[in-house]
């Protein structure tokens, strides 16, 4: 029958492009029954081009257009994410000035979800592996167990792995017998398939499969908590009770005064509510420490997100996390900023450890959220709370527990009286003067270490700047090899043998020759981590150095190498960038160097102040964890420096002081608000004459809160010239009036003849 009174349906959709808004297509009828909010529909979109995009709404009203489209198809009639998320979504696109479309490209993983193409892309369809499991075949007594158990008297092999079996399960008389992978029991009972075989045959055990995850599940028996100490249980309470009246608590302790403990205390009481936690981390290092923690207690509820896993694992963790029986599904993820977009079905908790951490701000390329501030969000949606953790909050979240819009809870003391870190500073200045550096290590630094070796205890060195040398420079005429790309001077690396650039990765051979003057004169300057690691094997041979940057954690399973290769004590000294900064817990570690605070210091930003104390204060924090009080040397031209005297005193509150009146002074976050515009073009000079016309009519509204249009530090990338505009709204006026200015002003320029070539970025809340 031809649906003559069957009305009319249409659908907005989300697609993968970078214009506004979302996109009615008729739904045909033939398609009426499987469009759903939260479906995968292909749609044409431009002239040829056809897209997957999503269902966010259907409805009878039809568009006052000329001509609507209709779906073209609709493949899998399984939502892949349901009206939360697009809730989320749609706050994220309005805040954070972007399309949902590009939002669902950083969400959801790609094999879920093609991206358009000229062709109608074939939906990949993701199969779940499977794996053979085995369980006992009956509910046996301990007397029928015993007895078989004798039967297998000739056969140890069999009888190691049917007792394998029931330790691995657990199993108690009369229990349901529960099912393990056969590798495991393999593996475990350091048998082989025969035996497993004959105990089938004696209908024993048996062999099933089931669908799991490409993804190690960790079957092991859950490790019951630890007792909290009287403070971390007072800390504890307080956070609940916060909660109560508060969507968010900050919790502020000290480095190693056991605010995992309490985050893990806090999870269990929501597994024990059938709710999901999500717990959030700044780096993905941090991650291969913390789950062998969670795993203990939580077994294999637990999954873990971040950008490495391939996008056929993502779909699996994905899937995990949209499971609604809680037997099959993970219940707790522990990852990365991009964790943010999971399907979480019922989010009773959200944490974010590390909140002041800059890596949960995305930069480039859009959506350039903030996860901290979208994890708020996104529990709020979820009608949850959020805890924020951190031994040196930001001064945003800070200023928010002092105004009582977060709760705060403080932690000032060590777990087990550890006395916080000694710190000792080491004036570079002088001992170059007195010439009593060796290489670039003050005598205070090498008697540390020295020191610490001699014991028998591990090192840290902080560096951050990888590479060699940051740059090589002619002695005769001062030339320096910059990027063909960028303008930015190039980092010397020793091994390959290349100068690579650090904000594109352009390399070239290294010059032999000063590239204007001829000389052979020419010398390295600076060191990174990787001229740190040379040095140091020259002035401690026989010790055991590894290095943790960028370069030497390119595979996925690199950072968990290192990390155990230093707990096992494989290795005597870690050098490393801010990855080895947060977060790690080495029981033997109790001396850590920081090798150049200047370079932080003098970092030309407004947050350069907050940024170095918190890292100095987060690598302080790794020496000295669990039985005595560990060393920090940090190596300062300039000990008199105020932040290096806060953080000598691990004075948290003096730096918040001092940076909360510096910034109500000049007019930073979070007194006000700041917007960036970045404007790239390949030709500089119609840059400027576009960034200063954008300018103009920004001005015309923001006056003296618009600042630029200016080059930035880096003012040139991959050929593309760049210039920024900030600008900065007061609190008194909703964002939401400058942000529509921004954009009609945006739109405006990109309409204007001559405007082609342009690329503009705006980043909302750009730190
Ligand atoms: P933070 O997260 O504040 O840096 P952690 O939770 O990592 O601190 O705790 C620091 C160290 O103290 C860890 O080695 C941890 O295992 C130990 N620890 C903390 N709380 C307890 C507790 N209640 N019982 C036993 N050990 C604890
Ligand atoms: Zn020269
Ligand atoms: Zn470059």
């Amino acid at each position: 029958m031809k649906a003559a009174f069957m009305h009319e349906l249409y659908a907005d959709i989300i697609l993968p492009v970078a214009v506004r808004g979302r996109f009615t297509y008729a739904v045909p009828a033939k398609l009426a029954s499987v469009a759903a909010v939260g479906v995968r529909a292909m749609v044409q979109f431009g002239s040829k081009r056809l897209y997957s995009g999503i269902i966010a709404g259907l409805h009878d009203d039809k568009p006052e257009l000329e001509k609507i489209r209709e779906i073209v198809d609709i493949s899998d009639p399984v939502p892949v994410v349901d009206k939360t998320q697009l809730s989320f979504w749609r706050w994220l696109a309005d805040y954070y000035m972007c399309t949902e479309g590009e939002i669902m490209n950083a969400a959801v993983p790609a094999a879920l979800f093609p991206e358009g193409s000229t062709l109608i892309p074939p939906v990949q369809r993701y199969k779940p592996r499977e794996e053979t499991f085995i369980e006992l075949t009956n509910p046996f007594s301990e007397k029928d167990l015993n007895s078989l158990l004798d039967g297998l008297g000739k056969a140890p092999a069999q009888a190691q792995v049917l007792n394998t079996l029931l330790s691995l399960t657990a199993y108690e008389e009369g229990s349901d017998p529960a099912a393990v992978p056969k590798s495991l029991l393999l593996k475990e009972s350091d048998s082989t398939p025969g035996a497993i075989s004959a105990l089938e045959k004696k209908g024993i055990i048996r062999q099933l499969s089931l669908s799991v995850g490409r993804l190690k599940s960790y079957e092991s028996k859950a490790e019951s908590l630890r007792r909290l100490s009287i403070s971390q249980d007072t800390a504890f309470i307080s956070v609940k009770k916060h909660f109560e009246t508060k969507d968010t608590v900050l919790l502020h302790g000290v480095t190693s005064s056991g605010k995992t403990e309490i985050y893990i205390h806090l999870i269990e009481e929501q597994m024990k509510k059938g709710k999901q936690v999500l717990y959030m981390l700044p780096e993905i290092a941090l991650t291969t420490q913390i789950i062998l923690r969670l795993q203990k207690h939580f077994g294999s509820v637990t999954g873990v997100y971040h950008s490495r896993f391939n996008e056929q694992e993502k779909v699996e963790i994905w899937r995990r996390v949209a499971e609604k029986d809680p037997s099959r599904g993970y219940r707790l993820i522990l990852g990365v900023r991009s964790s943010i977009f999971l399907p979480f079905t019922d989010l009773g908790l959200v944490i974010v450890d590390e909140e002041h951490d800059g890596s949960y701000k995305q930069q480039d390329p859009a959506p350039r959220y903030h996860a901290r501030d979208s994890a708020i969000v996104l529990a709020g949606l979820h009608g949850s709370k959020t805890l924020l953790g951190s031994a040196s909050p930001s001064i945003e979240s800070y200023s928010n527990a002092v105004a009582g819009k977060y709760g705060l809870v403080k932690l000032t003391q060590r777990y087990g009286m550890i006395n916080l870190p000694h710190i000792i500073l080491a004036n570079s200045r002088e001992a170059y003067r007195k010439k009593l550096m060796v290489s670039h290590f003050t005598p205070e630094l090498l008697n540390a270490i020295d020191g610490a070796l001699g014991r028998n205890e591990q090192v840290m060195l902080f560096r951050n700047r990888r590479g060699f040398s940051p740059y090589i420079q002619c002695s005769e005429c001062g030339w320096i090899p910059v990027c063909a790309n960028c303008a930015v001077n190039l980092t010397y690396h020793k091994n390959p043998g290349r100068m690579v650039c650090h904000y594109c990765g352009y390399t070239s051979p290294i010059p032999t020759r000063c590239g204007n003057c001829g000389s052979t004169g020419l010398s390295t300057r600076g060191f990174g981590t990787e001229k740190i690691e040379d040095e140091i094997k020259i002035v401690f041979p026989g010790a055991r150095v590894g290095r943790m940057d960028q370069d030497t954690t390119r595979g996925k399973n690199a950072f968990a190498r290192l990390i155990k290769a230093f707990e096992e004590h494989q290795l005597d000294i870690l050098i490393g960038t801010q990855m080895i900064s947060k977060g790690l817990d080495f029981e033997n570690l109790t001396v850590v160097g920081i090798l150049d605070a200047d370079s932080m210091l003098n970092f030309p930003d407004f947050r350069a102040h907050e940024r170095s104390f918190q890292l100095m204060e987060q690598v302080s924090g790794r020496a000295g964890r669990r039985k005595k009080q560990g060393r920090v040397i940090i190596q300062t031209a300039d000990p008199s420096n105020r932040i290096i005297r806060l953080v000598l005193n691990h004075d948290y509150e003096g730096l918040y002081k001092m940076q909360a009146a510096d910034r109500q002074a000049f007019g930073y976050p979070p007194f006000l608000r700041m917007i960036k515009i970045s404007l790239k073009h390949k030709d500089r000079s119609l840059l400027n004459t576009l960034a200063d016309k954008l300018g103009d009519e920004l001005r015309s509204y923001f006056g003296n809160r618009m600042l630029g249009p200016e080059y930035p530090v880096v003012s040139q990338i991959q050929t593309y010239y760049i210039k920024t505009i900030i600008i900065k709204a007061g609190k008194e006026k909703p964002l939401s009036k400058a942000k529509e200015k921004i954009r009609e002003a945006i739109t405006g320029l990109e309409k204007e003849k001559g405007s082609g070539g342009i690329r503009i970025a705006v980043d909302v809340d750009p730190f």
